[in-house]
C-alpha cells in the first residue's frame, strides 16, 4: 500500500504520516528531509545555491540514506547522521531553493520511488509532489492544508519546544516564502492531485485529522478487497 501525503509546510504532514505508518506497519518517508540533505551537502561543499549544475552534481554524488525504525528513520549524508543538522531555518530555506532544480528533483524522485517500492508492506510518503509526480498511482492520496497563520503557529510552537529561537512573525514569513517558491516553480509545483482527499486542518486537532485519514484508508482497503 502506498499512501501519498502532500501539502504546504506546517499542515501536519510529518506527524500524521508517522502516525499512519505506525498504525498500518508501513515505512515512513519524509521526502523533504532528502531535499534538506542535498541543501546541507551543497553548503558543506561550498557550492553556490545559484549554480544549478554544481548543485545537481552534489545531489547525484551525495550518499543519502535513511536508517532506523521504519516510522522514524534517521537521515544519513555520506555516512554521517544529519537528522538534527537539517532542521535549521537556514537549511529549510536552502532546501526550498535546491528543490527548484529539475536535475535535483530527478535524482530525489528516483531514490524515493526505489525506497517506496522496496518496502515490502508499503510506504507512507510525505512531501509536495508525491501524489502528482512520485507515485501518481498511489493507493490513496491526501492533501493536507491549513491557513498560513495556523501553520505558522504550529511550527512556532514546535520550534519553541525544540529550543529553536524565532518569533511567530519570522516563522510566518519563512513559511510564506517557502510556500510561494513551492507553488510557483516550473518543475513539479505544489498542486492538489485530482484524486486527492483534501483536509483543511486549521480548526481540527491531530486526532480528528488522524481519524478522518484512517477512515478514508479503511474505505479504500475494503473497496479494493471486494
Ligand atoms: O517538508 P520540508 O519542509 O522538510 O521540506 C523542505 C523543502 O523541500 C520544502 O520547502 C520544499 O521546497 C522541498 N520539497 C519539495 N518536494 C518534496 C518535499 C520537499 O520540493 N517532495
Amino acid at each position: 500500500m502506498i499512501i501519498a501525503i502532500d501539502g504546504p509546510s506546517g499542515a501536519g504532514k510529518s506527524t500524521l504520516g508517522k502516525m499512519l505508518a505506525r498504525k498500518f506497519g508501513l515505512l515512513y518517508l519524509d521526502t523533504g528531509a532528502m531535499y534538506r540533505a542535498v541543501a546541507l551537502a551543497s553548503i558543506n561543499d561550498g557550492s553556490s545555491l545559484d549554480d544549478p549544475a554544481r548543485i545537481s552534481e552534489v545531489a547525484r554524488s551525495a550518499r543519502i540514506e535513511l536508517k532506523g525504525e521504519p516510522d522514524s528513520l534517521r537521515v544519513f549524508l555520506n555516512g554521517d547522521d544529519v537528522s538534527d543538522a537539517i532542521r535549521t531555518l537556514e537549511i529549510a530555506q536552502a532546501a526550498s531553493v535546491v528543490s527548484t532544480i529539475s536535475d535535483v528533483r530527478k535524482t530525489m524522485v528516483e531514490l524515493q520511488r526505489r525506497l517506496g517500492e522496496e518496502s515490502p508492506a508499503g510506504c507512507v510518503l510525505e512531501g509536495r509532489d508525491i501524489g502528482t509526480v512520485v507515485f501518481p498511482n498511489a493507493d490513496i492520496k491526501f492533501f493536507l492544508t491549513a491557513k498560513p497563520e495556523a501553520r505558522a503557529r504550529r511550527r512556532f510552537d514546535e520550534d519553541k519546544t525544540k529550543g529553536r529561537v524565532s518569533t511567530y512573525e519570522q516563522t510566518l514569513a519563512e513559511i510564506n516564502e517557502r510556500d510561494a517558491r513551492d507553488v510557483s516553480r516550473s518543475d513539479s509545483p505544489l498542486t492538489i492531485a485530482d484524486d486527492a482527499v483534501v483536509i483543511d486542518t486549521s480548526e481540527l486537532d491531530l486526532s480528528e485529522v488522524f481519524d478522518q485519514m484512517v477512515g478514508k484508508i479503511n474505505e479504500k482497503r475494503t473497496a479494493a478487497a471486494l
